[in-house]
C-alpha cells in the first residue's frame, strides 16, 4: 500500500475521532472532524452496523493513521511486541512512541508526526551527538534529541515550539526549550498515553 496523500481530515472523519494530523489547525474551530462529524463520502451519513472484525480493523487503521505507519511496518512492530515480555498491546504502543518522528512531535519540534517525519528526513536533528535522519529510528531512555545548530532558525521548528504549550510535554520527556534539546527520561506507561486507543482489539485482530 502506498502512503496516503489525500485530505487527512477525511481520515479523522473516517475513524470518527480527532487524530491530530494537521498541527495547529486541529486545535482550532476549523477542524474538519468537528465541522462534519460523520464519515466522508456520498454514503457517510448512513447508519451502518459493524461486525467484530470491522471494529477491530477500524481500530488498527486508526492507530496506523495516528502514527503514520504502513501495514507492513505496523505488523512488524506487532510481531516484535508479541515476542517481548509483558502485555502485547502495551508493547506495541511503546514501540510506536519510541519512533524518532513521534519523539520530534512529542518534544514540540514539529506540530504533527507527519511534519516530524519530514523534518527528520531533512536532517534537522541529532541524537546523542550523531546525525540521524531515519523517522523509524527507535529512541530509548537516556537518549538526547536536539535540533542541529544550523537548523535552529527553521521557521517550522520555531513556530511549533512556540505553540507547544497547547499540547503539553509528556512526563516521561524533559525539554530544554532554549537549547532546543530534549531527553527521554523513561518509556511511557500505558496510562500516560491518552489517545483513545483500544489496543486489545488490534491484538485480537492479528491473533485470528
Ligand atoms: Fe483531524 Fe486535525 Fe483535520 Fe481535525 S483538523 S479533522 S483533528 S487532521
Amino acid at each position: 500500500m502506498a502512503r496516503y496523500t489525500g485530505a487527512v481530515c477525511r481520515l479523522c472523519r473516517r475513524e470518527n475521532v480527532k487524530l491530530y494530523l494537521k498541527g495547529d489547525r486541529c486545535y482550532s474551530d476549523k477542524c474538519g472532524n468537528e465541522r462534519r462529524n460523520y464519515p466522508p463520502g456520498q454514503h457517510g451519513q448512513r447508519r451502518t452496523k459493524s461486525s467484530d472484525y470491522g471494529i477491530q480493523l477500524r481500530e488498527k487503521q486508526k492507530v496506523k493513521r495516528i502514527y503514520g505507519i504502513l501495514e507492513k511496518q505496523f505488523r512488524a512492530y506487532f510481531e516484535k511486541a508479541e515476542r517481548l515480555k509483558g502485555i502485547t498491546g502495551d508493547n506495541l504502543l511503546i514501540f510506536l512512541e519510541r519512533r524518532m518522528d513521534n519523539m520530534v512531535f512529542r518534544f514540540g519540534f514539529a506540530s504533527s508526526r507527519n511534519e516530524g517525519r519530514q523534518l527528520v528526513r531533512h536532517n534537522h536533528f541529532i541524537v546523542n551527538g550523531k546525525k540521524v535522519n531515519i523517522p523509524s529510528y527507535l529512541m530509548s531512555p537516556g537518549d538526547v534529541l536536539e535540533v542541529r545548530e544550523k537548523s535552529r532558525k527553521v521557521g517550522r521548528i520555531i513556530e511549533s515550539l512556540e505553540s507547544m504549550a497547547r499540547r503539553g510535554l509528556p512526563n516521561w520527556l524533559e525539554l530544554d526549550k532554549e537549547a532546543m534539546k530534549g531527553k527521554v527520561i523513561s518509556l511511557p506507561a500505558r496510562e500516560e498515553l491518552t489517545m483513545p486507543i483500544q489496543e486489545q482489539l488490534i491484538v485480537e485482530l492479528y491473533s485470528k
